[in-house]
């Protein structure tokens, strides 16, 4: 039994598909992200209603408390009156909704008789409204992979929110042209056991999303949220994954998580401990003390008029160290504090002496705290006395959340592929109808024209590269992970006769690949570069050889037919190579001395030096051959 079974682990997909049906979901401009941040900027400052408010998450609610100032950029072509709120929003974009009835159909899903658009709350400003409309489509779907079922719980159609520029203290900046992208959201109930089902699954979705020809494409197109839970634990959500290795990572990070969380909760049990019974003192002000020590960020904090603060926490000596996957409990307990309260950094006793404060004074600071050996503390710089409460609330709710194992919250996830505390689970009671837009009635025009959008199964794609192509499972995993599997059955269609089919999954995936790994900025080579390689290719106006360097030349800020240009073999003629070898075989008598065959493969090899990539080799070794004969 491998570990996921033994500890039951359970994944459920939220997949966010932007799509491309030319126009966003309530207005008329395209679909697209601007490459400058020009555009007219505004301030707002979001004032939902009280009976909203009533309903927002208690996270949300304390963003929009800290009196936060979001400034938008509204770019001309990418943004109209629509997003800025400044008109109501128009009759949605029905190609999006047939595209989510599609595959809802696929699924076999129930559709709702009328689509209603609701208002979910957001006050973290990624939409000018304070709300995202977003509307239930279909439910209840199944659908098989490799022999095994999986239930689909919904398919939702929402507008995208605004894009994220920079976020400094309390104030916000977003840009306008992603928001009101539309989405399709594809949510699977939690069949999934382990990290590479999660992502074969996903692969799938992905797969048929895509085989409509209305998924949008690039970086931050797909975006997972994933539901992770294992036997005896809670349900804990991980938003935003953007890509499927990362997808893999962060499910195997979190289960770890779990089973540690879950093991802490063994320990403190079997030790006896009893969170009715934990006294976890006031705080008390230990400023004096600690001021004595030669620690850098203590002095920065006292310079800048701050205050130590300390906690006792009774008999838990050893718990604040204890290690969760890469982090410790503290850690777990400032990501809570550092939310709520702002407060980025901590001292605990597990971790002291150290850090330049001596033993003397951890022993000044356990005597003041009244701490014995046995007792744990935490250490807080901070600037304003008022946060005090607060922090300590959430130190002891987060102390009280592992004697019940795995804290129910929203978690973020890492590019690397680990997560850090996001906020609280939100309510369920965050949507309200939308009353700018009428209900759209699934009828018989609507159905007629769902059944116009294509939609194929991504595992006869698969059968399809791996039989037609000779390619093998993995290559094919790497065709769809990096979306570009129409590109390579367009070249292999194109080429493939001449260049082998595994060249050309060669050029369009390893050699990226490779450079990405070397550092260059592989975001450039599109599709149209790579259609113009071949081409290149194709009408022998470059060599293969020199496919590496152009590609280089690309990702270094080059244009395509500059690049080529650069490596055309029309730059060294046959004269060029001529002149050039009647050079070398005139100044190097060392060479001209040489028996005939170790001669020509000198020669060769230093004409080649010279002429990779100018020229094909094959004249190279004809006007060689040609010079020796002479
Ligand atoms: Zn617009």
């Amino acid at each position: 039994m491998n570990k996921y079974v033994r500890y039951g682990l359970k994944v459920g997909l939220e997949i966010h598909f932007q799509l491309n049906t030319g126009r966003k979901l309530f207005c008329r401009c395209p679909p697209e992200i601007s490459n400058s941040s020009k555009g007219i900027r505004f301030v707002r400052r979001l004032r939902p209603t009280q009976s909203e408010l009533g309903q927002v998450d208690p996270a949300a609610l304390f963003e929009f408390e800290k009196g936060l100032i979001v400034e938008y950029i509204a770019p001309d072509k990418y943004s109209c009156l629509v997003e800025a709120d400044e008109e109501p929003p128009h009759y949605p974009d029905l190609k999006s909704i047939e595209i989510a009835i599609r595959l809802a159909k696929f699924f076999g899903m129930k559709i709702v008789d009328e689509i209603q658009f609701m208002r979910k709350i957001v006050v973290d400003g990624s939409n000018t409204t304070g709300f995202q409309r977003t509307a239930v489509v279909a439910y209840d779907g199944k659908f098989t992979l490799d022999g095994k079922k999986y239930g689909i719980q919904s398919i939702t159609v929402e507008e995208e929110a605004a894009r994220l520029i920079e976020r400094v203290d309390n104030k916000v900046i977003y840009n306008l042209d992603r928001l009101g992208i539309p989405l399709v959201e594809v949510a699977t109930t939690p069949d999934i056991n382990s990290p590479k089902e999660a992502v074969k699954v996903a692969r799938y979705i992905g797969g048929l999303v895509k085989s409509t020809g209305f998924k949008r494409r690039g970086i931050g197109s797909v975006r997972q949220d994933v539901n992770i839970s294992v036997l005896g634990g809670t349900v804990v959500e991980v938003k935003g994954i953007q890509r499927l290795d990362t997808l893999e990572k962060t499910i195997e990070y979190e289960f770890n998580r779990h089973i540690k969380l879950l093991e802490l909760q063994r320990l403190l049990k079997e030790s006896g401990l009893s969170i009715d019974t934990l006294d976890i003192s006031e705080f008390m002000d230990v400023t004096e003390i600690i001021s004595k020590s030669e620690s850098k960020l203590v002095s920065r904090v006292l310079k800048k008029g701050g205050r130590f603060y300390g906690v006792k926490i009774p008999d838990f000596s050893g718990y604040l160290g204890y290690k969760i996957v890469d982090k410790t409990f503290a850690r777990e307990i400032l990501e809570r504090i550092r939310f709520w309260a702002g407060i980025t950094g901590l001292l605990h006793s597990d971790e002291l002496p150290g850090y330049g404060l001596s033993r003397d004074i951890v022993n000044g600071i356990r005597r003041s705290l009244n701490c014995s050996d046995r007792d744990a503390f935490i250490i807080i710089g901070i600037y304003d006395e008022e946060q005090l409460p607060l922090i300590r609330e959430k130190i002891i709710e987060r102390i009280t959340e592992a004697f019940k194992g795995v804290p129910y919250e929203t978690r973020g996830a890492t590019e690397d592929g680990r997560t850090y505390y996001m906020r609280p689970r939100p309510g369920m009671a965050r949507m309200y109808p939308e009353t700018d837009i009428p209900p759209i009635i699934v009828d018989d025009v609507l159905i007629e024209n769902v059944s116009r959008i294509k939609l194929s199964d991504p595992k006869e794609v698969e059968h399809k590269l791996i039989n037609i192509y000779g390619l093998s499972g993995e290559m094919v995993d790497e065709l769809i992970d990096n979306d570009v599997v129409d590109l390579f059955i367009e070249l292999s269609e194109n080429f493939g006769r001449k260049f082998g089919y595994r060249y050309i999954y060669h050029v369009i995936v390893s050699i990226p690949k490779s450079l990405e790994r070397e550092g260059y900025d592989t975001s450039k080579i599109n599709e149209e570069v790579l259609r113009k390689i071949f081409e290149g290719l194709w009408n022998e106006s470059i060599v293969k050889e020199s496919v590496t360097d152009i590609l280089k030349k690309v990702c270094e800020g080059i244009k395509i037919d500059d690049a080529i240009k650069l490596y055309s073999r029309l730059r060294a003629s046959i004269d060029d190579v001529r002149e050039y070898i009647s050079g070398v075989l005139e100044e190097r008598d060392d060479i001209q001395n040489l028996p005939l065959d170790i001669k020509r493969k000198r020669l060769i090899g230093i004409a080649m030096e010279k002429f990779r990539g100018l020229i094909d080799p094959k004249i190279v070794v004809n006007i060689v051959e040609e010079l020796i004969d002479e």
